[in-house]
């Protein structure tokens, strides 16, 4: 993907080495560049400015990682400010969950939360003084007619029939406007700029709408509502923001904030917009209003369903916020637009959940082993290492006996050549416990294995001199007798089309990935899973992949979300 923005600012997007050293993508450069020549003061004061309209997603916390990080990095400050300009879309439940997940994610904005609609009676302020300088109109026109008025961008547009109103008219029909007088859509305030400008933003832009929707702060204390570009960049003059850090689609917008902001600065501060590219990510998609839909139409169970690209879904399926920064800082800030692998966020998932996850033994797909020559009614225990990445993480003990259940994919009646894993007359280690032989297999009337009987030889437990002999193949078991059942909820990727968003003329609803989600029951965990089955314990299903407890599991039932598989079968699978 190519971007249409900047081209002559192309080479910012290389990462440049700072005077100090140390190497800065191109909008810490710019910072930088501005606290040393003492700009606001010396000050460096940034901003997250969610929309409270849906729970935040990848994208997001590519902007979260700037916003915060360049604050933490230069000793700044950066504020959490709700934009909360369309009482119609948002909501309470937004707002907290975008609290829950910034917090997660390990930033903080200490005291510094604000909301737009705390500005709501300064801007409306801002809106008469500019009515009075004969800078701003009502015009009762629809919205159809003024879009169609607009022009192109090699045609001016065309001058609304209500644009040389007096101030006085215009003063009163806005306070009229805010009064409930009329309904929604009947008339708007605009800007009165230059309808013949090179720049679409500044052909009489809309400043207020009605809407008669109360607001989720202040209820019905206002009937008008200023627009995104009305409200952006004087919330940051308010606040005293210094950076306004933003995505590419806000390049054409930047001189209509900059004419905002000076019909209130004065030359000691402005606030200074930079953009930079939004992040996508195959297989998904990253637009509000899909994910939207898909928690609407029950396409996914909900905003934090372990599919979605959203951060609560991610953190409910086990990925860390350890990996999703690891991930943002290697796709780093560009001016281009580009389109990500998911195959870049799951090895940064792998990555760090090979650091931290606890080793264990689960089957998924279980078939019993009994182990014939070994004492009925005989239990040992063995010794489980939790951890080798963490050699302080120490072990925990499993359970063995008599009969154990093997992953029936381990066993093949008639293998291939180079099949390592349990076959008749073969042998093969159970992890950490002792080298057994196949001898026999058990059928039912239909012809599947119910049964694999084996031998164990006594000399090869883990520690003993026996368990030296090698043999190919190494397989993870449970004890039958011991092991609990739990179910596995096996996830894949939401859509089975690389970039559903390019798809203009297809419903991206149709590009779902319908084995996304695979529900497997009765797997079988040893003892310990179990007891440590605590929401936000992060596992290691040896060979199998990492998994975590879902909340679900409240219900009675163990439920596990696989994060990921161990390797990335991905690229395999497309290739057959
Ligand atoms: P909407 O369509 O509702 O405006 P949005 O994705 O822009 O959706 P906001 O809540 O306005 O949502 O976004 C808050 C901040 O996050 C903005 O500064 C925006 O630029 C940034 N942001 C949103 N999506 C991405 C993305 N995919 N990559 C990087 N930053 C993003
Ligand atoms: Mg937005």
């Amino acid at each position: 993907m190519e971007t249409k923005y900047d081209n002559n600012k192309l080479n910012e997007s290389q990462s440049t080495e700072s005077q100090d050293g140390k190497g800065l993508n191109f909008v810490e450069q710019l910072i930088y560049d501005d606290l040393k020549e003492g700009k606001n003061g010396g000050r460096l004061n940034t901003r997250f400015p969610p929309e409270p309209n849906g729970y935040l997603h990848i994208g997001h916390a590519k902007a979260i990682c700037m916003d915060f990080g360049v604050a933490e990095k230069f000793g700044g400050t950066c504020n959490l400010r709700f934009d909360d300009t369309n009482p119609v879309k948002e909501d309470v439940e937004y707002v907290d969950s975008i609290r829950e997940d910034i917090k997660w994610l390990g930033f903080d904005w200490g005291n510094r939360e604000y909301y737009a609609s705390d500005y709501f009676p300064q801007l409306f302020d801002l809106a008469v003084r500019l009515i009075k300088e004969g800078k701003a109109y009502v015009d009762d026109q629809t919205s159809e007619e003024i879009a169609a008025q607009k022009g192109t961008p090699t045609t001016p547009g065309t001058e609304s029939p209500y644009r040389n109103r007096t101030p006085e008219e215009n003063l009163d029909l806005f306070m009229r406007m805010n009064a409930g007088e009329f309904e929604e859509g009947a008339r708007v305030l605009r800007a009165k700029i230059d309808m013949a400008s090179s720049n679409m933003h500044f052909r009489d832009p809309i400043m207020y709408r009605i809407i008669k929707h109360p607001h989720h702060r202040t209820g019905t204390t206002w009937k008008v509502y200023p627009m995104y570009d009305f409200a952006h960049g004087q919330s940051d003059y308010f606040e005293g923001v210094t950076h306004s850090i933003c995505t590419l689609e806000f390049v054409p917008h930047r001189p209509l904030y900059e004419y905002f902001v000076n019909e209130l600065a004065d030359e000691t501060y402005r606030p200074r917009q930079i953009e930079f590219n939004r992040l996508n990510l195959t297989y998904t998609v990253m637009s509000k209003r899909k994910l939207l839909q898909l928690v609407k139409e029950g396409l996914v169970a909900g905003w934090d369903d372990p599919r979605m690209p959203t951060i609560s879904g991610m953190r409910r399926r086990g990925f860390t916020p350890q990996s999703i920064r690891n991930f943002i800082e290697r796709i780093g800030y560009t001016k281009y637009e580009a389109l990500n692998s998911i195959s870049l966020l799951e090895y940064a998932v792998r990555e760090d959940l090979n650091r931290i996850a606890t080793r264990v033994m689960a089957v998924i797909n279980p078939v019993k082993v009994v182990i014939t020559n070994y004492p009925e009614g005989q239990v040992e225990t063995v010794e489980m290492e939790n951890n080798p990445e963490l050699p302080d993480s120490g072990s925990h003990e499993m359970p063995f006996s008599r009969e154990i259940y093997i992953e029936r994919d381990d066993f093949m009646e008639n293998p291939p050549k180079k099949f390592f894993r349990l076959a008749p007359g073969g042998e093969v280690r159970l992890k950490g416990a002792y080298i057994i032989k196949c001898e026999d297999v058990v059928k039912d009337a239909d012809g599947n294995i119910t049964e694999i009987h084996c031998t164990y030889d006594p000399e090869t437990r883990s520690g003993l001199p026996g368990s030296q002999r090698k043999v190919k193949g190494t397989l993870h078991w449970v004890s039958a007798a011991h092991a609990i059942d739990a179910t596995a909820r096996m996830y894949d990727r939401l859509f089975n089309v690389e970039n559903p968003a390019a798809e203009t003329d297809r419903d991206f609803r149709e590009m779902l990935n319908p084995d996304s989600l695979q529900v497997i029951n009765n797997i079988k965990v040893e003892p310990f899973v179990a007891q440590n089955a605590i929401v936000g314990t992060k596992f290691q299903f040896q060979r199998i992949g990492y998994f975590t407890p879902d909340y679900d599991s409240s219900t009675g039932n163990l439920i596990f979300n696989r994060t990921i598989a161990l390797k990335d079968s991905w690229e395999k699978e497309q290739k057959k």
